[in-house]
């Protein structure tokens, strides 16, 4: 086998020449004319000319050698449900699926957003979008209905798809009343909502002229058979949207072919998992991992995906490793917060399963801390690999690649550049190339391998503004801050922007101050991000209201107000931990806020450089309210 060494260099030195390669593992209805086209930097055309379908690699592909195989076992602890799918019926599902988009005018180029819980029907519908070339936008669940209108008002969707209801802990969380919300405040709601019911939320009220039901539409259109759309490699296949430092997120747009074949080299090179085997990740299909790692790489692979809805812990904390020895796990994909989660509990119920079939778990999403890996290392006896993603990425860009040679693992680092990745380690300001052990900003030179976001939907310009324009030369900036060790492993040191990551979730510190800012007591609030042992960061507020005079309970009731409003607006995931009401805000004599100083008290640490502070009161005044003066 070839060594990791020697792969990379190759994927970097003859790009061509080892991606033609790759792309053999898919299914093309016409070849493509260029392996890269690479005359506009950093726009690329990877497979140019060329013609697929993910639909069609993930399931017609491979009707003939595993129609009978499991093509996606969806579990819900919520539900008591487990739906198991084989290829010829995911076939048949799909197909369906396909059928009811075209009878609701939903055509190739149009776009379709989602909002759907870890079940089958997700699935069905992301697969269904691709067969026939609509452009699918999977939006979070866990969002709240402002954050869906804003999406659908950047996607201007044909139609949205929505479940009835999702559940936690046995709670029923209703989608239809947040969709609803979300389309009345839309500038562009979709004339049509197609539900998916499972009878979680029977009572709910159907909008005439607009809401379709699923399964009555499935009954009158029967069992159909739609035509596959071979699109060019370069349309967009979906869109995922991620938050930045505004408070309007991207839409990150992903292609066709490119795209396939990152899904089907990483399936091999990195995941390790052949065809017919069982590839479990806990992602939600609303997220990059969700997409790549729940959906289109097990399926492009001809693997088993195991979708599961419900909590790590529930009905008790050995319920993934049940599943894993029920449907014999190989490969295994999670996030260091659920890990955590799951550290509070007894490792017991994990050596009480026959994990025999396991061979790795990949964590992802966030950092992750030495003491969680060392305890998930130690409890399962079997390699625990970090990986650094980005929305962006689509696919690892740092990784261990157990599929081509297993690295020894080094704790705290995700490894080495992912195949096609040219990665460096720049000075802020100059780009030069730091030295071993040497902070610097993490650097992609383009073209940026096959896998990765195109552009950002209908915006080329936010696309160069927000990746590209960091630097004198032409570099993709992840915006993280890394330092590379003598042996080239990677650290990640956390981001240069003002974007916080709670529990695996990016979050812009900015829409959460644009919802607390929305309550009208509120003047001003800054909101950072601080260590949390569990979720590894959470939101704090800190923030000043319209009447300086307020007495206790009024500043009691705005800090209620503010975290209603973000919950209301973009969901629980965002809630901030703590608000703090304070008189004024500490800023620089020209008004910009210190947010690094907030921060840095906020985790009892110095506040650095006060020089240009404006008002020393703000911050006696920050203090006292942290309980630190
Ligand atoms: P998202 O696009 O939501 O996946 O967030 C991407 C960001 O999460 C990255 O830019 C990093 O800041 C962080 N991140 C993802 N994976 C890791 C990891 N393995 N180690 C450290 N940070 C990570």
């Amino acid at each position: 086998m070839s060594s990791y060494e020697e792969v990379y260099r190759r994927s970097i030195e003859q790009p061509e020449a080892f991606w033609a390669e790759e792309a053999r593992a898919i299914h093309w209805h016409r070849p493509p004319d260029r392996i890269l086209d690479d005359a506009d930097p950093p726009f690329r055309k990877w497979f140019a000319g060329g013609q697929t379908n993910l639909c069609y690699n993930a399931v017609d592909r491979h009707l003939e050698a595993r129609g009978d195989q499991l093509a996606l076992a969806a579990v819900s602890t919520e539900t008591g449900v487990a739906r198991e799918v084989t290829y010829r019926e995911l076939h048949r599902e799909v197909n369906a699926f396909a059928a009811a988009l075209l009878r609701l005018d939903v055509g190739r180029g149009d776009r379709v957003v989602i909002y759907m819980p870890n079940m089958a029907e997700a699935v069905f519908a992301m697969l269904a979008c691709a067969r026939i070339g609509a452009i699918h936008s999977v939006v979070f669940g866990g969002f709240a209905a402002h954050n869906l209108a804003l999406r659908i008002d950047d996607a201007e969707p044909k139609l949205l798809v929505c479940a009835d209801a999702g559940s936690r802990s046995g709670r029923i969380i209703p989608y239809k009343p947040l969709v609803d919300e979300a389309c009345a405040r839309a500038q562009s709601p979709p004339p049509h909502v197609l539900i998916v019911s499972r009878g979680l939320d029977p009572a709910q009220p159907r909008v005439a002229g607009r809401d379709v039901d699923y399964a009555e539409l499935r009954a009158q259109l029967g069992d159909a058979e739609v035509p596959v759309a071979w699109l060019e490699s370069n349309e967009p296949s979906y869109l995922l949207y991620t938050s930045g430092t505004t408070g309007r997120p991207k839409g990150v747009q992903r292609d066709v072919g490119g795209y396939a074949v990152a899904m089907a080299q990483s399936m091999r090179t990195i995941f390790d998992c052949a065809p017919g085997e069982v590839m479990f990740s806990t992602s939600d299909v609303g997220w990059a991992v969700g997409h790549s790692y729940n959906v289109y790489g097990p399926l492009i692979g001809g693997c088993t995906s195991l979708l599961y809805e419900g909590l790590p812990v529930n009905p008790d904390p050995g319920i993934w490793w049940s599943l894993c020895e029920r449907y014999g796990v190989r490969t295994m994909f999670s996030s260091p917060t659920a890990i955590r989660v799951l550290k509070k509990h007894d490792a017991a119920y994990l050596r009480e399963r026959d994990l025999s079939k396991l061979r790795y778990l990949f964590l992802a999403g966030e950092p992750l801390d030495e003491p969680t890996a060392q305890w998930i290392t130690e409890a399962l006896g079997k390699p625990v690999i970090d990986n650094y993603w980005q929305t962006e990425t689509g696919w690892p860009a740092l990784t261990l690649m157990p599929g081509l040679d297993m690295k020894p693992v080094r704790f705290g680092s995700p490894g080495f550049p992912n195949l096609g990745y040219r990665m460096k380690v720049v000075r802020e300001g100059s780009g030069e190339t730091v030295g071993p052990n040497e902070k610097g900003v993490l650097v992609i030179e383009p073209p940026l391998p096959p896998g990765c976001m195109t552009t950002v939907w209908r915006d080329d310009r936010r696309f160069l503004d927000s990746y590209f324009s960091h630097f004198d030369e032409l570099l993709y900036s992840s915006l993280d801050w890394a330092v590379r060790d003598e042996d080239g492993y990677t650290f990640i040191l956390g981001r240069t922007d003002d974007v916080i990551n709670v529990a695996g979730h990016r979050l812009g510190t900015r829409e959460i101050e644009e919802a607390v800012s929305s309550c009208p007591a509120v003047a001003e609030a800054a909101v950072i991000g601080v260590a949390d042992e569990l979720k590894g960061q959470v939101p704090i507020v800190f923030a000043t209201l319209r009447d300086p005079k307020a007495d206790a309970a009024a500043r009691e009731q705005a800090a209620r107000d503010m975290q209603r409003a973000v919950d209301a607006s973009l969901g629980a995931v965002a809630r901030p931990s703590r608000v703090y009401v304070v008189g004024a805000l500490p800023k620089t004599r020209s008004g910009k806020l210190l947010r690094r100083s907030l921060q840095a008290l906020a985790q009892g640490q110095d506040p650095g450089d006060l020089s240009t502070l404006d008002d020393p009161g703000a911050l006696e005044e920050v203090k006292r309210a942290l309980g630190n003066p």
